[in-house]
């Protein structure tokens, strides 16, 4: 099938009560793994892509390969294309014309700026609402899906680096939907983004009662979890066992995750533990068989990696299973969601001249 719009995928998510990762591809390897999976679990699935990657890849070569991937390698498999930390109106517009189902603009932050420390700063609630609906107005008029962020996440994101970290206010984010019109939220709920989420030997804490009181006040919003890796222990050992320093990484744990699905979390993003995955694999490759240089000899590995753990990520947020359970809709039926007016307009010419024209005949 066709790219879908992601609001299917996260609406169709929310009534049955499960998760769907995002995960993040920069190429061609990582891409084919996570729809392997996707595939061999039946699971709908959410393809993101950063500004970063979008120019380490080409954006339109990246766009092309997963636009096949949906329409003709796993057609049985919802998919969406989504932009990850979307900076500007200027890159959301340019998404939408390249086919993506699905943008993010993050307006909690203001990326034309960067303070003293190197980091851009966090933008007024005012400000965040003007930059999102006008997202909102651009990518709805094409059909397609929007998530706006309230509330700052801590860490590296590519080189995007967030200033001081503000958890989600629950009132501001029912404010926030009601002015915006976004279809899904992303929580700042004291996850961040890259390897080290948490200082080693402390308590893992998230501010897991805010996605409750989010999806009480505004419980048609897809509510979005950045920073979601879970870092697993068993990558970074391998990383490190083969010459990698990656000391102290911490992430999310999976039982964590699943608890915040169930209080309402429907977009789990992973970017870190795919990255961890190729890395390990490589590493392992080059140290092991030295003799190596054909990229597919380390590559290959790479990609089955990938595809193992995100086999595991999509069975333990209950996305297995439900690849088939709902009819697809393009962007263009999107249309008749967000302008319902639009619908009714044009009434029909009777048909019946029509049918008397063939009486007359018979
Ligand atoms: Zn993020």
């Amino acid at each position: 099938m066709s790219l879908v719009p992601m609001k299917l995928i996260l609406d169709e998510a929310n009534k049955a009560g499960y998760g769907v990762g995002a995960f993040n591809v920069n190429n061609m390897e990582q891409l084919q793994a996570i729809c392997a999976a996707a595939a061999e679990t039946s699971s709908p699935v959410i393809i993101q892509v950063s500004r970063n990657a979008l120019k380490y890849a080409d954006k339109g070569l990246l766009a092309a390969m997963v636009s096949y991937m949906a329409e003709k390698k796993y057609p049985q498999i919802p998919m969406s294309l989504h932009l990850d930390h979307g900076p500007d109106l200027e890159t959301v517009a340019e998404c939408v014309k390249l086919g993506f189902t699905s943008v993010m603009i993050d307006g909690s932050l203001d990326y034309s700026r960067k303070d003293e420390k190197g980091k851009h700063p966090a933008r007024s609630f005012e400000e965040n609402v003007a930059i999102t609906k006008a997202a909102v107005k651009i990518a709805h008029a094409a059909g397609v899906t929007v998530e706006g962020e309230i509330g700052t996440l801590g860490g590296i994101e590519d080189d995007t680096v967030a200033g001081a970290v503000h958890l989600t206010d629950p009132v501001e984010a029912e404010e926030f939907v009601k002015q915006t019109g976004v279809d899904a939220l992303a929580l700042a709920i004291g996850t961040s983004h890259g390897a080290y989420k948490f200082p080693v030997g402390h308590e893992i804490k998230l501010a897991l009662d805010i996605i409750d009181d989010v999806h009480r006040r505004s419980p048609k919003t897809a509510l979005v979890m950045h920073g979601s890796s879970s870092v697993p222990k068993q990558m970074v050992d391998l990383v490190n066992q083969y010459g990698g320093k990656v000391p102290n990484a911490v992430g999310v744990p999976t039982a964590m995750i699943q608890d915040a699905i169930k209080r309402g979390m429907r977009k789990v993003n992973i970017d870190t533990d795919g990255r961890l995955a190729i890395t390990g694999a490589i590493r392992k490759v080059f140290v092991e068989q030295p003799q190596k240089f054909d990229p597919r000899d380390y590559l290959g590995p790479a990609r089955e990696a990938v595809k193992a753990w995100m086999l595991e990520e999509m069975k333990a947020f209950g996305t297995a299973g439900h690849a088939g359970d709902y009819k697809p809709v393009s962007t263009k039926d999107m249309l008749k969601v967000y302008f319902p007016a639009k619908k009714k307009a044009a009434p029909k010419k009777a048909a019946k001249p029509v049918k008397k024209a063939a009486k007359r005949k018979k």
